[in-house]
């Protein structure tokens, strides 16, 4: 008995948070491994494309319709896989939601997730582009993934090594982008061996505004989410897919090329040595932030975020990213990447 359905002309508004109106010509759901041998062993998978989907919150839909089939992970569960006296390897389903993780992560007093507090989409997904946020990435805590290749029908393990991760990217946004991430495998911390990491200022402010004098795992969490409401638009009220756009990473004669434009160029400098302008500062300074048109604008906010007013078309984002990118690099000679996955 087949374990899939092929579902047709599936309404993928609802599966994107920028909540822009699309379709998909197919859509089938993965529940578990054997729903990928079977698809790939099946001639309806043969010779049309396929987009592989987590929570739609990093991808924008740029036309009415995705004229193939688009595989939908929800592939479940949480396990411990094994545990010593500091450490718990928790074996997670990609199709699980990266924050039902960091809730069990907080409520288990395990930490090295909770700075990724509130970020929306699936386990699944969060090696693709390695997400960070206050001075926390995925990559401190990955260990291993497992993949499922749609091109060769095989299943394999890779280590994060192999996955590379670097800022807001991965193996699996550059170059491997015929894999399914069934599951991820992390390591992370118990907490009377772990140090919470409140380097980053803005938690430390809100961590004094709440009256923590001793953060825990918990607070740490609890100070970040509020962090992230005040500055983020929820997609549940208004359509976005959170940065639209990298930070800039450069070499330091640019940074001084933007520095003798503004004196005031915000930057840090990595180990590396090269730097990291943030793409927020120049869109702002390019006078973007809060700016609308029609349906599509600049949060005013975030200068980051792009938002759908109510009605936009992705092709409608997808031509104010273009106005932007295009702008930044007339005024200030930079070109900003889009970080959301563009799906035409
Ligand atoms: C309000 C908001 C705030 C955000 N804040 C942050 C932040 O602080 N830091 C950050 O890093 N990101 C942030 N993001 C971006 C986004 O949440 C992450 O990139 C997240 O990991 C995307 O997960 P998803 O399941 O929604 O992926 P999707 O949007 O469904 O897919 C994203 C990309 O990954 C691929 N993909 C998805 N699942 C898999 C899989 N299982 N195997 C292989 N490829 C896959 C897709 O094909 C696509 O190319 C934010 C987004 C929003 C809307």
């Amino acid at each position: 008995m087949s374990g899939i359905s092929w579902e047709k002309n599936v309404d993928v508004q609802p599966y994107n948070t920028f909540n822009v109106p699309s379709t998909a010509r197919w859509l089938v759901r993965v529940q578990n491994i054997s729903n990928l041998y079977e698809l790939v062993n099946s001639t309806q998978f043969h010779n049309k494309r396929s987009l592989i989907l987590g929570g739609g919150s990093n991808i924008l839909f740029a036309n009415a319709q995705y004229d193939g089939i688009v595989l939908k992970n929800e592939i479940q569960g949480i396990k411990i896989q094994s545990e010593d006296d500091q450490h718990v390897t928790l074996r997670v389903g990609g199709g699980v939601e990266w924050v039902s993780l960091v809730d069990y992560c907080v409520q288990n007093d395990l930490g090295g997730i909770e700075n990724l507090s509130l970020i929306p989409g699936t386990v699944g997904a969060a090696p693709v582009q390695n997400i960070g946020a206050y001075g926390a990435e995925l990559s401190d805590v990955l260990v291993a993934v497992e993949v499922f290749d749609l091109d060769t029908g095989q299943a394999r393990t890779m280590p994060k090594d192999e996955c590379e991760p670097k800022y807001r990217g991965s193996i699996f946004k550059d170059t491997l982008k015929s894999v399914m991430i069934c599951a991820v495998t992390i390591r992370v911390v118990k907490a009377r061996f772990y140090s919470v990491n409140t380097g980053y200022g803005l938690i430390r402010d809100v961590l004094l505004e709440l009256g923590i004098s001793t953060p825990t795992i918990r607070s740490v969490s609890e100070a970040i989410c509020l962090l992230r409401k005040r500055k983020i638009p929820d997609p549940k009220s208004i359509g976005n897919a959170g940065s639209f756009f990298k930070n800039v990473v450069c070499d330091d004669s640019i940074r001084r090329s933007i520095e003798s434009v503004d004196a005031n160029t915000p930057f840090y400098r990595n180990p590396d040595g090269t730097y990291v302008i943030p793409a927020a500062w120049l869109i702002e300074k390019c006078g973007w932030k809060g700016r609308q048109f029609d349906n599509v604008g600049v949060s005013s906010r975030h200068a980051l975020v792009l938002v759908n007013l109510g009605r936009a078309e992705g092709r409608e984002i997808v031509w104010l990213a273009e106005l932007i990118m295009r702008d930044v690099q007339a005024q200030l000679g930079l070109l900003l990447t889009p970080e959301v996955n563009i799906i035409r």
